[in-house]
């Protein structure tokens, strides 16, 4: 079963979300994505990868990828929070945050963290060509 990424930026992180998806865009390509309705769109637009959309973050995408995940449907999150601006959905996002603690599913705030666990996910991958 191909493993299952989540990818979700707000909108400061946007730009990095694309940039980490076109660097991982042969990794993510062999995965089931999932985003929020804004972030997929650039990413499918901008690397020609397949994502499956959910409603935009403000309006529950959060959530739906949230509800995906408790039912033991995503295997990672990349969660790019813009952690200098407010939103109006902070629930949401401590939520799916919580979601990932409570289900012991890997999930990346920042680029860096993200970088960590697309690298683990490539060498995976490749080990099981
Ligand atoms: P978006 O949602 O990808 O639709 O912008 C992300 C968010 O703000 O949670």
């Amino acid at each position: 079963m191909p493993t299952r990424v989540a990818l979700i930026a707000h909108d400061h992180k946007k730009d990095d979300i694309v940039t980490l998806a076109g660097e991982y865009a042969d990794t993510l390509r062999r995965c089931e994505l999932i985003a929020t309705g804004t972030t997929g769109a650039r990413i499918a637009a901008v690397h020609g990868l397949t994502v499956e959309r959910m409603l935009s973050g403000p309006h529950g995408g959060d959530l739906q990828i949230g509800a995906r995940l408790a039912e033991g449907e995503v295997d990672m999150v990349i969660f790019l929070r813009d952690p200098m601006t407010p939103q109006p959905h902070e629930p949401d996002i401590n939520a799916l945050v919580r979601a990932c603690d409570v289900h012991n599913v890997p999930c990346a705030t920042n680029i860096s963290t993200a970088r960590m666990i697309l690298d683990v996910l490539k060498l995976r991958l490749d080990a099981t060509i």
